[in-house]
């Protein structure tokens, strides 16, 4: 978890992409996906990016050119879902970030073999990189949570337990999606303002949500906890997410239980994983307003005070079909960062296993939306609009909430002085009319 050589900001790689300024995918990332080439019935199999293309890690095995743990993992890397990699844990994760880094920098022997083990990104597809067992989403950004909970409950928006407890809800996994999602405008049930009974047909208030997905790497054994200081060992590394949420459905079903049908219709993620390795250089230290209670001691730890937080730009864009019939380019909605949330990522993990609940390689976890302290941070329509009060205006058009059409790009960055940026890349979505109902 610390800075080592991976991260010389002087390091090049032979792949000239990978060394212009702005991209996303330099040397110092190394992030993993599952890929094949479009259109093809090849079997997905592990990707590390690097510039604009990807080094394919099963092409990598067969030529045995690493030590035998780090052919252990490119085995794991081989398959169609990246789980057993990720079971392997950080240690086998930081190993074959090393030899990866070894083989595509500038000076590397084995650049010449190693060419023709390259695809462009720009002619593979994706899949999903790991069987998800299990969704959990978070709530982590009291920004959030205030301004939501404020149109809901004017005079009590912040519950009691939010400054305790990193609250969350258990999600549907089979419905979650890559990058280049389209999904159907969800039907379900919603109560018109004033009415006493509800109807049924598409939702009229269809809205994303800007998250950070985390991906568990080793997980633990029911009826263990994973205390504080171990728990950033259990994440493999971290993704976008978008959490589509249908809110005339949420806000007539949540009570008492909570998200059901206005969550569990779609959900997308990036296809790369940016490891918890690459991300070392862009670490904050987490701290409480004076006025808050501190963390109980078991979410509490000298490493999350010194470094718990994340500094990762997000941001959130729309393109809508007129936009694309035009060409013209997604708008940015809003931007946010990362580093606003009130819960850490290790204190989202030792909360959800401590009583004894075990997390498995692949789970993944969502931050919740990860709006700002200010109106422009927000990220959701929810709050952007104001509850669908307040119009935003796009270049010949204007939202409250989304349209069928709509394409919503999500993109996060890490930058610091004295590092080199490293990036994301996209997960987009898209919005398609509802199907007829019979
Ligand atoms: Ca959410």
């Amino acid at each position: 978890m610390t800075v080592n050589e991976t991260h010389d900001p002087s390091l090049r790689s032979w792949i000239d992409s990978a060394n212009l300024p702005g991209c996303d995918f330099p040397i110092q990332n190394l992030p993993f996906a599952e890929f094949r080439r479009a259109g093809s019935d090849e079997p997905y199999r592990g990707g590390v990016a690097i510039g604009d293309r990807i080094l394919d890690l099963a092409a990598l095995r067969s030529r045995s050119l690493f030590e035998p743990s780090a052919q252990d993992a490119l085995a794991a890397c081989s398959e169609p879902t990246l789980n057993r990699f990720m079971s392997m844990g950080r240690d086998a994760a930081s190993r074959l970030r090393g030899c990866l880094s070894a083989a595509l920098r500038s000076e590397a022997a084995c650049a010449a073999t190693l060419q023709a083990d390259l695809v462009a990104q720009a002619d593979a597809e994706f899949a999903l990189p790991a069987s998800i067992g299990d969704y959990t989403d978070f709530y982590s950004s009291i920004h959030h949570a205030t301004t939501v909970g404020r149109q809901l409950r004017p005079d009590n928006p912040l519950l009691p337990n939010y400054r305790w407890i990193p609250i969350a809800y258990h999600g549907r996994s089979s419905s979650i999606g890559v990058s280049g999602q389209q999904f159907h405008r969800p039907v379900g049930q919603r109560l018109p303002k004033g009415a006493l009974t509800p109807v049924f047909g598409p939702s009229r208030r269809l809205d994303f949500e800007l998250e950070v997905g985390i991906f568990i790497g080793a997980g633990n054994a029911i009826g263990t906890a994973i205390p504080i200081q171990d728990a950033e060992r259990h994440v493999f590394g971290l993704c976008l997410l978008n959490d589509w949420s249908a809110r005339d459905f949420q806000g007539w079903e949540y009570q008492p239980l909570g998200p059901f049908l206005g969550k569990n219709f779609a959900t997308t993620v990036s296809p790369w994983i940016v490891t918890m390795d690459a991300l070392a250089p862009f670490r904050l230290p987490f701290a409480r307003p004076s006025a808050d209670p501190q963390p109980l001691p078991y979410l509490d730890s000298p490493a999350v005070r010194a470094a718990g937080v994340l500094d990762m730009h997000l941001e959130v864009a729309l393109q809508s079909a007129h936009m694309r019939a035009h060409g013209l380019p997604p708008q940015r909605l809003a931007a946010s960062n990362f580093r606003h949330a009130y819960w850490t990522i290790a204190q989202m993990v030792t909360h959800h296993a401590v009583n004894g609940c075990n997390l498995r390689a692949g789970d993944l976890l969502g931050s919740g939306t990860l709006s700002g302290p200010l109106p422009t941070e927000a990220g959701s329509l929810l709050e952007l609009t104001a509850g669908g009060t307040q119009e935003i205006a796009l270049p010949a058009e204007t939202r409250r909430f989304l349209e069928d059409g709509d394409c919503v790009v999500l993109r996060a960055w890490c930058e610091r002085a004295g590092h080199v940026r490293i990036g994301f890349g996209t997960a987009s979505g898209t919005v398609l009319p509802a199907r007829e109902l019979d």
